[in-house]
């Protein structure tokens, strides 16, 4: 849905022409005014036009963003508030924007690249002087007044000055970032604040785009592991002159002191543009899928270019520094416009979010399910025990039945998602009974070990002789599992796939006398198969898929921002919560426990996400937190395998200075 239409009047001065564009904030479109002249005009989404405090703060930037001029500046022209419209009236620049040269031209001699960042120093330069900050610096919202290559002196006009300060004012209350992920500043990102000198970094991340035809921290993943790398990772290194690379490397410092201001890094620019006039452009690289973390040594970043184009301007590889993000998708270099993480949180949580209503954790409510209908099937079990085994005991030499007989029991879903249903069928000629167990899964694959008791028709018989087939099985070893049950068996090596099922069959020396003593048999089985699973006094790990009850989330109670967040999952056990063998701990070292591949098919069964709001960070992989924002109360989000609905208890998130109190 278009903002205006071809002719209509904006307020008593303009009339819309066309529409040249659309952001974040609104669309553009030329405006002819009664004079005659083009003018672009920028009007406002509805949802910011219809804020009462972006209105006021419209207005009271009015003054300020008409007094900003400068000879690379798009001057404002005029601001029309008009019904619920708003709309900043501004130069029309003829000539696109940075962002088609990068994109069709790719990357620009190296005396270009700096002639014209030194320009965008200029504006920022001007800007600044007048207190205002642009936070919005990208190739995007640099205009040419003529198409490139033309190109004189004056030509490059930064658009957009202020207009984060105007519609930015609630985003950045709320969440505290706005911008574009490949160009935000780290302390943005850090600390929820940039002043001047994120704009200086904004503006080395485009110079360093325009060199290299991308930018520095553009590579796998969603925007905000793009924008997490301005905190963790350096710059990676571009086949560039030395002394253009020491400045490249001060104006992407981390640390906003460390940088140039806008007027010393024009001068700069300047000074060094003339020797490198006989320069090529760059080849374009492709987007690096290694960044070098901050604190280590340089090493060369694979991808970007070619190993002889940098053999003489890297350093050699250190060992084992890479850090490796896997591949999630493109972000992309529009503004946000709302909170980051969040973005990601939604792409991917469809599913958790759908059951998000539910209070109770659902496996909780599972697990009462199961309990009461394990109570009501042991009670079921006795009385029938009682009545049918007493006299069957009795006459027990002459009681088989002579025909054909079939039994079942359906499974019904633990917490991991596991249900286990059986079936089984008497033959009177072979006298056994074939037994067929199916193992099937929710969302999560499942696998290990699983146990399963076969008593025998009655107590006083012993355990039976089972014959398995096809499956590796073993008996129940107490002093092994820690699990004490008598005709315990060990199915080993099971590879249940997620939404679906294996089975396995045994033949069983049991002969039932009637369909009666076969149903008991087989639901006793099942019910002694339960509840050695449910016994509250097992320790140890055995038989995760069958055991696991739940899963706790836990985090230091404070951290401090930016840095990593400890996170160790708990399995949950009859008997409790089990912080001797923690099913994992985020960041993680070495591989995945055994029990986490068993109740969740690995890693790739296991996610986090921000539970407060934009002030967590979750890396690509889902896999390590980052706390970013300062917030009191922060909770983060787990998916492990079926147990979709975790979260922690509230931690708060702190700066340095106050958690050094
Ligand atoms: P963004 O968030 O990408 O900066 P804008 O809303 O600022 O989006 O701009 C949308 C499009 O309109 C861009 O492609 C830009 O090239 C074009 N545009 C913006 N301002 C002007 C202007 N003053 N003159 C001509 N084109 C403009
Ligand atoms: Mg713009």
């Amino acid at each position: 849905m278009q903002l205006a239409q071809t002719g209509q009047a904006l307020g008593a001065s303009y009339r819309f022409g066309e529409r040249v564009g659309s952001g974040a904030a609104g669309e553009v479109w030329t405006v002819t005014s009664t004079e005659g002249r083009t003018f672009a005009a920028k009007i406002l989404r509805p949802e910011h036009a219809d804020d009462p405090s972006l209105v006021e703060r419209f207005v009271r930037e009015r003054s300020v963003l008409l007094g900003l001029q400068g000879s690379n500046i798009v001057t404002v022209r005029d601001m029309v508030v008009e019904g619920s419209r708003l709309a900043i009236v501004m130069d029309y620049v003829a000539g696109g924007s940075l962002r088609e040269v990068v994109k069709d031209v790719g990357p620009l001699r190296p005396a270009d690249a700096l002639t014209v960042a030194a320009e965008v120093f200029d504006a920022l330069a001007s800007a600044h002087s007048k207190g205002i900050t642009h936070r919005d610096i990208k190739p995007d919202n640099v205009l040419l007044d003529q198409p490139w290559p033309q190109w004189s002196p004056g030509d490059v006009r930064v658009s957009d000055f202020g207009i984060a300060d105007v519609v930015g004012e609630r985003i950045r209350e709320t969440t505290g970032l706005i911008g574009t992920p490949q160009y935000m500043p780290p302390e943005l990102i850090s600390r929820g604040r940039s002043g001047p000198a994120g704009d200086v970094y904004s503006t080395g991340v485009l110079l360093y785009e325009l060199l290299a035809g991308r930018t520095p921290f553009a590579g796998p993943g969603p925007d905000f592991s793009v924008a997490y790398r301005h905190v963790s990772s350096r710059p990676p290194r571009i086949p560039v002159d030395d002394e253009l690379w020491a400045v490249l490397d001060g104006l992407l410092s981390k640390d906003p002191v460390g940088r140039p201001t806008a007027p010393e890094a024009a001068a700069k620019l300047r000074r060094l543009a003339p020797r490198l006039a006989d320069q090529a452009p760059l080849p374009r690289g492709e987007a690096p899928t290694e960044f070098d973390e901050i604190e280590r040594p340089a090493t060369l970043v694979r991808g970007a270019f070619s190993d002889a184009d940098l053999t003489d301007l890297a350093s050699p590889p250190a060992e084992g520094v890479s850090t490796v993000v896997p591949e999630l998708g493109e972000a992309g270099n529009a503004t946000i416009a709302r909170p980051m993480p969040r973005r990601e949180l939604s792409s991917r949580s469809e599913s958790a979010a759908a059951a998000e209503p539910v209070e109770t954790p659902f496996w909780r409510t599972r697990k009462a399910l199961l309990l009461a209908g394990t109570a009501v099937l042991l009670l079921v079990a006795m009385v029938v025990g009682f009545v049918v085994l007493a006299p069957s005991g009795k006459k027990a030499d002459t009681a088989v039945a002579a025909e054909r007989l079939s039994t079942q029991v359906a499974g019904t879903a633990m917490p991991t998602g596991l249900s286990i249903s059986r079936s089984a069928s008497f033959e009177p000629s072979s006298g056994k009974v074939r037994l067929t167990l199916a193992y099937a899964a929710q969302k999560a694959p499942l696998s290990g070990d699983f146990l399963e008791v076969i008593p025998g028709l009655a107590e006083a018989d012993g355990c039976p002789v089972v014959t398995w087939e096809g499956a590796a099985v073993s008996r129940n070893q107490a002093s092994i599992t820690g699990l004490d049950v008598e005709c315990g068996w060990k199915l080993s090596d099971l590879e249940v796939p997620a939404g679906g099922s294996v089975e396995v069959s045994a033949e069983v020396a049991v002969a039932p006398a009637d369909q009666q003593a076969f149903d008991q048999w087989l639901r006793a089985g099942a019910e002694a198969t339960a509840a050695a699973a449910q016994d509250p006094d097992v320790k140890g790990t055995a038989y995760p898929a069958q055991r696991l009850m739940g899963v706790e989330v836990r985090t230091p109670a404070r951290v401090v921002t930016p840095s990593p967040l400890k996170i160790t999952l708990l399995p949950v056990w009859a008997g409790g919560a089990d912080e001797l063998n923690p099913l994992y701990v985020s960041p993680a070292s070495g591989r995945p426990s055994q029990m986490l591949t068993a109740v969740t098919g690995g890693e790739e069964g296991l996610r986090f996400s921000d539970g407060c709001g934009g002030a967590l960070a979750v890396d690509s992989s889902g896999l390590t937190v980052t706390a970013l924002q300062i917030t009191p109360q922060c909770t983060v989000r787990a998916s492990v395998g079926n147990f979709t609905e975790l979260q922690s208890p509230a931690f708060s998130i702190t700066s340095r200075e106050s958690s050094g109190e």
